[in-house]
């Protein structure tokens, strides 16, 4: 970094990744146009073969995998497959082989129960306080392990304004939502006025404090991030932007660049990482991966074990791959590029943190802890401890106001069983679309709560 900002400005033409020789002639103008790039994505078994020796398993994937799941390649991306090696990290993200077409016993169309949990189509409220929305299910390019397979790329569309509008009017009747996450598909692929409409929608809702992109569009597309969607992007702020990376090679001079320009807009930025076999699952690729989001200032999210989606169980790791990571990155590396591994679970259960044990015991005046090293450690809790909190204080008398949520919630009452049958859920329960007015019953704050001033 140094050194970059040493250097004269307009000395050096900016670095750029090599090209597949089929673009060596393509002028930079061209290439360096998103649309261009939309465009010319490789979406058959000849495109594929301009570019790469496919292998006969890749060639067949490639000839029936694509009615589960279409592909499409951007030459972007498709410059930095290795031509002639099938296990190439980034190719195997990309290219189908047929073994998507092999459907383990373990497997579920719909492994996190989205569409259950969907009271408008187009959006999944699963959790108290915000809301996933699926604006399209079109993607710069096609994730082999994508875990919405059931729905990406199979119409091929964004969402009408009628359905949008739907969305919106639900989250607008539903002011327990104070975060909106933007996901799909892509949703950078679609224009920059469009992305706007969206936004703005949202923002004018006064109960929605902040609002999340989700994309692989820096990855897949580094192009598509404009100095013009930037500008539009800033205007929504506080907006986060999640980024799906899963490979240290995935990080080149062209995504440093479209990720500079977020950071340098204040857009705080975030990566997203499944865990996936024979592609990331090594604690080295993975630090190394964590060490260089970092240097271009995107912060690890969530790491996630790989979902039961149908079609993907070659893709699958333990669950011991991941805690295995996780303790070759927490106390070897920086604390901020160890990110949270989390099991999205089957059935709706949503994201279950995983973590090595560190807690070893623990008594009234003591907790033992290990740390990275192995070493034990006695911490002394205090000896006269008790809850002071008189539930007197407006953020206390306002929680108050909502009825506690499962575990949470049991600490707080005299529930002493919580799960089975009748259980306390946050979902709505199976058959509540089809009564029209859809209440999640337990995130029913009344009112907008916990209102900072400084955020109206
Ligand atoms: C992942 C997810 C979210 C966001 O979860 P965070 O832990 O807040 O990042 C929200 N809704 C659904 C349905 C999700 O799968």
């Amino acid at each position: 970094m140094q050194r970059e900002l040493e250097e004269p400005p307009g000395d050096k033409p900016p670095q750029s990744s090599p090209r597949a020789p089929v673009w060596e002639a393509v002028p930079d103008n061209l290439w360096n146009d998103w649309h261009w790039q939309m465009r010319h994505r490789l979406t058959s078994v000849a495109d594929l073969m301009r570019v790469l020796t496919l292998t006969p398993e890749e060639e067949e994937g490639v000839a029936r995998a694509l009615q589960h799941l279409r592909m499409a390649i951007t030459p972007y991306f498709a410059s930095l497959l290795d031509p002639r090696n099938p296990n190439c990290p980034l190719r195997r993200q990309v290219v189908p082989t047929i073994h998507e077409l092999q459907v383990a016993q373990a497997d579920m169309a719909d492994p996190l129960s989205e569409d259950e949990h969907s009271p408008v189509p187009g959006l999944v409220h699963r959790y108290p306080d915000r809301v996933l929305v699926l604006v399209t299910d079109q993607c710069a390019s096609y994730c082999r392990h994508c875990t919405r397979r059931r729905l990406v790329g199979a119409k091929q569309q964004v969402m009408s304004l009628e359905q949008m509008n739907r969305v919106v009017s639900y989250v607008a009747q539903h002011t327990e939502v104070r975060d909106v996450l933007i996901s799909g598909g892509d949703p950078f692929i679609m224009s920059d006025r469009h992305i706007e409409y969206l936004l703005s929608r949202f923002r004018a809702l006064p109960h929605v404090e902040i609002l999340r992109l989700g994309t692989r569009v820096p990855v897949f597309l580094p192009q598509r991030i404009t100095p013009e969607l930037v500008a539009m992007l800033h205007r929504y702020q506080p907006l986060y932007v999640n980024i799906h990376f899963n490979h240290p090679a995935e990080i080149t001079p062209e995504v440093k660049e479209a990720c500079a320009r977020l950071a340098d807009a204040g857009i705080p930025l975030g990566s997203q990482t499944v865990l996936l076999r024979g592609i990331n699952d090594c604690p080295h690729i993975m630090k190394r991966l964590m060490q260089l989001l970092l240097s271009i200032r995107v912060r690890p999210y969530y790491l996630y074990q790989c979902d039961l989606s149908q079609g993907i169980e070659h893709f699958r790791t333990s669950v011991a791959k991941g805690i295995e990571i996780i303790e070759n990155l927490r106390g070897h590396t920086t604390g901020l590029a160890v990110p949270q591994f989390v099991i999205d679970a089957p059935g709706g259960g949503g994201k279950v943190p995983i973590l090595p044990q560190y807690l070893i015991s623990m008594s009234e005046g003591k907790a033992i802890v290990r740390n990275f090293e192995g070493r034990i450690c006695a911490y002394s809790q205090p000896e006269d401890y008790h809850h002071q909190c008189q539930n007197d204080c407006t953020y206390c008398l306002e929680e108050s106001r909502c009825r506690p949520v499962g575990v949470a919630g049991m600490l707080e009452s005299d529930q002493v069983v919580l799960g089975g049958e009748g259980r306390e859920s946050p979902a709505p329960q199976k058959g509540s679309r089809r009564q029209g007015s859809l209440r999640v019953e337990p995130l029913a704050c009344p009112v907008s709560l916990h209102r900072e001033p400084s955020l109206q």
